[in-house]
């Protein structure tokens, strides 16, 4: 594990590399009572060559510092995130499997760290990296998700702290994912919670949708969605391949009617944890639905493996998102 700490008076201070260690909490730190926690998920991937990289660590180190802000926790520079992410890499090098759809998963985060009971932001902070090797996100592999689509929970507000990728939200957001489980779902999507109208994502992706004349669709960012990186780098792509993507909101009625008439074909979340995944099945309060076929649909399986392929040094890098580590 990497370590840094932060404190008032002297900022950052204190980097370290040492073996995994339990944490020893004092029981009145303030994250267990405040909750000023954040994190980041990224990836390392071995390419057929053995070389090791990351995938657009600069992305991660800036939103790492956005949410920071929004919590009140101080900024870890994007420079000494990327470090302490590429140091810790290079040590655990023998960890990042080899096998294909496998990677060495990294877990950034921060957490205050300062023993005291009273509400304002801590004095004291502590930013860590650990990792661990990773399969397949989905244990069926590369098949389509089911999902529920609530209209009891939400998962962020305007002024709330959506796009802030701190574990608060998923403290908030587990009873759903619960409530999918339990009605046989795999995930949750979520919709806003002002009028409990249009679609936002799911409980840690976001979602696109595939409409027959070949465009996408995907929600905008207007503060409840965290910006995911995956999202942004297959906005870029698919661009770059000529497809029209529009990021507009889109209502859950209006996809319901989109999939029985055919004017969506397809629909798929992603995010780092499960690159490109598709939607095949739909169920909500009053019903369920099919997308397209219930199958994965071959735009869903185009962007995938170019996607895939640029993280795993299949595909030319165009875009300069390979950050190589060895
Ligand atoms: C992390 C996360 C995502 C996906 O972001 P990526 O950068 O693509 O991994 C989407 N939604 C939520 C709520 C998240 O926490």
């Amino acid at each position: 594990m990497a370590t840094i700490r932060w404190t008032r008076d002297i900022g950052w201070h204190d980097a370290q590399i040492e073996a995994r260690r339990p944490f020893e909490i004092d029981p009145a730190c303030s994250v267990l009572h405040y909750a000023q926690e954040i994190f980041e998920g990224m990836k390392a991937y071995r390419s057929k060559e053995g070389k090791i990289s990351l995938f657009r660590p600069l992305a991660n180190a800036q939103r790492f510092r956005e949410s920071a802000k929004r919590m009140s926790m101080p900024q870890l520079p994007e420079a000494t995130f990327i470090q302490a992410v590429e140091k810790l890499v290079d040590i655990d090098q023998a960890w990042v499997p080899e096998t294909e759809g496998s990677s060495l998963y990294i877990r950034p985060f921060m957490f205050a760290s300062e023993n005291f009971l009273g509400v304002r932001a801590s004095n004291e902070y502590t930013f860590c990296v650990i990792a661990c090797p990773v399969g397949p996100y989905f244990k069926s592999g590369r098949s389509t998700v089911k999902v529920w689509v609530s209209d009891e929970y939400t998962r962020a507000g305007r002024g709330g702290t959506g796009a802030a990728k701190c574990g608060g939200n998923y403290a908030a957001s587990l009873i759903a994912q619960t409530e999918a489980v339990t009605k046989g779902c795999d995930q949750v999507v979520f919709l806003d919670a002002t009028t409990n109208t249009w679609i936002e994502e799911l409980g840690g992706m976001n979602v696109f949708f595939v409409f027959d004349d070949g465009s996408l669709r995907t929600p905008p960012l207007t503060g409840t969605i965290l910006p995911g990186i995956t999202r942004a780098s297959i906005i870029e792509l698919a661009k770059a391949e000529g497809i029209y993507v529009n990021e507009a909101p889109y209502s859950f009625g209006q996809w319901r009617a989109d999939a029985s008439s055919g004017r969506v074909k397809e629909t798929f979340a992603c995010g780092t944890a499960a690159a490109v995944t598709a939607i095949g099945h739909v169920r909500y309060a009053k019903g369920e639905f099919n997308v397209g076929t219930g199958d994965e649909g071959p735009v869903t399986q185009r962007i995938r493996n170019k996607l895939i392929g640029i993280q795993r040094g299949i595909s030319a890098d165009t875009f300069g998102w390979v950050h190589h580590v060895t």
